[in-house]
């Protein structure tokens, strides 16, 4: 895992403090913040404060760090009082992903359908 953040990653510059961004939780290991185009009255993204581009790239060494970013997802449910939510993780371009820093959609606050879409 390496601590060195990508300068051309908009994620680690939020990590910096060099891009700004609504953080709603930090500790050592993860970040999460307000997506700046929500889908949802509570749209956040949590991510791994280290650069790891999409979930593929994650070592099984990493396996704390991954289930701390579901864990910082709980726990973000219960501070919002979320009955239902959902969490996401969009893998490559043709899942989905833009910003190639691995990161959770978190979800809530309005009813969610079944279906992802
Ligand atoms: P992806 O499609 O990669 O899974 O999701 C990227 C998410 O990052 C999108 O939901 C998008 O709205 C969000 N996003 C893109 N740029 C920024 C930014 O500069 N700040 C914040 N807070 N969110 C961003
Ligand atoms: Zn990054």
């Amino acid at each position: 895992m390496s601590p060195i953040a990508d300068p051309n990653c908009l994620f680690c510059k939020i990590v910096a403090g060099q891009v700004p961004a609504d953080r709603v939780y930090e500790d050592d290991s993860v970040l999460a913040f307000k997506d700046i185009h929500p889908q949802a009255p509570v749209h956040l993204l949590i991510i791994p404060k280290v650069h790891v581009a999409t979930l593929n790239d994650f070592a099984p060494e990493q396996r704390e760090l991954l289930a701390a970013l579901l864990l910082t997802a709980q726990r973000l449910a219960a501070e919002h009082a979320l009955p239902g939510y959902r969490v996401a993780m969009n893998v490559n371009k043709e899942g989905g992903q833009v910003i190639f820093h691995a990161h959770l959609h978190l979800l809530g606050g309005r009813p969610l359908k079944g279906a992802l879409g």
